[in-house]
């Protein structure tokens, strides 16, 4: 027969010194992986019919970028250096995100892969722009 009363006072005195150090990591990879609220595309019903930037699409997101990926060199700082070969979905299509300038960046291949599908998290939001203000025309949208 085995004493459930017992059992369960040994599992909670075995636990609950381990608890706080536990929540606390959660809440640090909950905060890592939060969306930016009130920024980026409207996310659309369905995934737009176009997955690849295009034509006009793809030159404005290349161009703004100079040509040079946007990606960072390590997780939120300096800027990679080398040449764009993708307009890439920041908010990823598979996630509804469109594919619309608004919603694109200029990637090397390696940061593109590395991306993937990632749903961006609020620093890498935050980072992309704090970039882009130091190169983007004037007038763009960041
Ligand atoms: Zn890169």
């Amino acid at each position: 027969m085995v004493d459930w009363a017992r059992f369960l006072t040994t599992a909670f005195t075995t636990i609950a010194p381990m608890l706080p150090p536990i929540i606390g990591v959660f809440a640090v990879v909950c905060a890592l992986v939060l969306p930016m609220p009130r920024r980026g595309p409207r996310i659309l019903q369905r995934q737009d019919s176009w997955r690849r930037f295009k034509d006009d699409a793809r030159r404005v997101v290349m161009a703004r970028a100079g040509n040079r990926c946007e990606g960072a060199v390590f997780l939120a700082w300096g800027r990679c250096s080398d040449a764009a070969v993708e307009a890439d979905h920041i908010y990823p299509w598979s996630k509804y995100g469109p594919t619309t300038p608004r919603n694109g960046q200029a990637l090397c291949t390696s940061h593109n892969r590395s991306k993937g599908a990632m749903r961006p998290p609020w620093w890498y939001v935050l980072s992309l722009e704090r970039r882009r203000r130091s190169y983007f025309p004037p007038d763009a949208d960041i």
